[in-house]
């Protein structure tokens, strides 16, 4: 019975990827040594760290003022870096309120003491659409608008980006970079913890513009974006082993086509699942349509007893992690990637079956 694996993150890597690691696990490059017990100041190391660069920026259509860095920390590190190095003018930020990770990153900066306001929210709508701005952002008051481009608990994702009236853009985009295209020029900052689509926990991706970075007093230098420039991410020992396997699923993503055709295939396996969902009687999604997000679909039957039921079920089925987010309940499919459309297909004639069942 093949597995396929819904886990929001950790979540499913390519399966080349992962035999790839396996295969060179014992001795990379006939070196005699693994990845793990090689310096991050080698010439192997070096020519893994520069190929994910250029790999990324090719994907990515990085701009050369824009730095690549690989932070540890995850999302949560730069919910703390992001204020610290990129809110030093104005000591203000304004954030819209599309989940529980956008509150995240503005309770972190506020208490840093830099003043977190939110211009949007759609909380009272339980996030099931995205907010948008109550009024144009004042102009010279932020120092940047914070995003969260694909609400992975919530389950929307920004298409068109909102118009920040030229106030600068950070964009989180733990769980949707290389799924959708987004012109890297538009955001001062893109960040992502790698555990969705980029490979395994452990390394975080920064992408800024360098005319933006100061150097800054004060700052932890695990922070800081600044000296991670400086020091091509290499101040300390960085997490070698993520950072391979990372390079190893850019390669992949690079095989398939690149970002637009990773993003067609991605449309395509969403719109069969909100297909399925929204002639079901049993699983609804409740999100609005423009809104829904192309890697992270939940869904719910209204009865907490059968959701988890059919999570269960479907665990037997050799469909795994589709239980919602604690916080929310019902089920959740996340379908980064590398979810081949096999498993969307299996999905759908499990949850078929199973509202057929009851
Ligand atoms: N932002 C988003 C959109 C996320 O989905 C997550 C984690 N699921 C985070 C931030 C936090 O990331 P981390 O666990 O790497 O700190």
């Amino acid at each position: 019975m093949p597995v396929y694996n819904f886990a929001a993150g950790p979540a499913v890597m390519p399966v080349p990827v992962v035999n790839q690691i396996q295969k060179e696990l014992p001795s990379l490059n006939g070196s005699g040594m693994s990845i793990m017990e090689i310096s991050h100041r080698s010439a192997q190391f070096d020519e893994i760290l520069q190929t994910a660069k250029q790999d990324l920026r090719d994907l990515m259509a990085i701009p050369d003022d824009y730095a690549i860095l690989f932070f540890q920390g995850g999302g949560t590190g730069q919910f703390a870096a992001a204020p610290l190095n990129m809110a030093t003018k104005h000591h203000r930020i304004a954030v819209l309120d599309s989940g529980q990770w956008a509150t995240r990153a503005r309770d972190e900066a506020a208490n840093l003491g830099v003043t977190a306001d939110t211009v949007g929210s759609s909380l009272a709508d339980h996030y099931h659409h995205l907010p948008h701005l109550a009024a144009p952002l004042a102009k010279d008051t932020y120092d940047y608008l914070h995003i969260t481009t694909n609400n992975t608990i919530e389950g929307t994702a920004y298409r068109d980006l909102p118009n920040a009236n030229g106030t600068p853009l950070i964009g989180d985009m733990s769980s949707n970079i290389l799924a959708q295209r987004y012109r890297v020029e538009d955001f001062a900052e893109i960040f992502a913890g790698a555990q969705k689509n980029l490979g395994p926990a452990g390394v975080t991706l920064v992408i800024v513009k360098k005319a933006l970075v100061h150097h800054l007093a004060g700052l932890p230098s695990m922070l800081d974006y600044d000296l991670f420039i400086k020091k091509d991410s290499l101040y300390n020992t960085p997490p070698v082993f993520a950072i391979y396997a990372l390079g190893l699923t850019l390669k992949w993503a690079k095989d398939q086509g690149g970002v637009d055709a990773l993003q067609a295939r991605d449309e395509q396996k969403a719109a069969k699942l909100y297909a399925f969902l929204d002639q079901s009687k049993l699983f609804h999604n409740l999100v609005k349509p423009e809104d829904r997000s192309l890697t992270n679909v939940p869904f719910v039957t209204g009865d907490a007893k059968l959701d988890q039921a059919a999570v269960d079920a479907a665990a037997k089925a050799g469909l795994m992690n589709l239980k919602g987010h604690r916080s929310v309940g019902g089920l959740r499919a996340s379908l980064y990637n590398a979810m081949p459309e096999a498993g969307v297909d299996a999905l759908i004639d499990f949850l078929h079956d199973f509202e057929q069942h009851h």
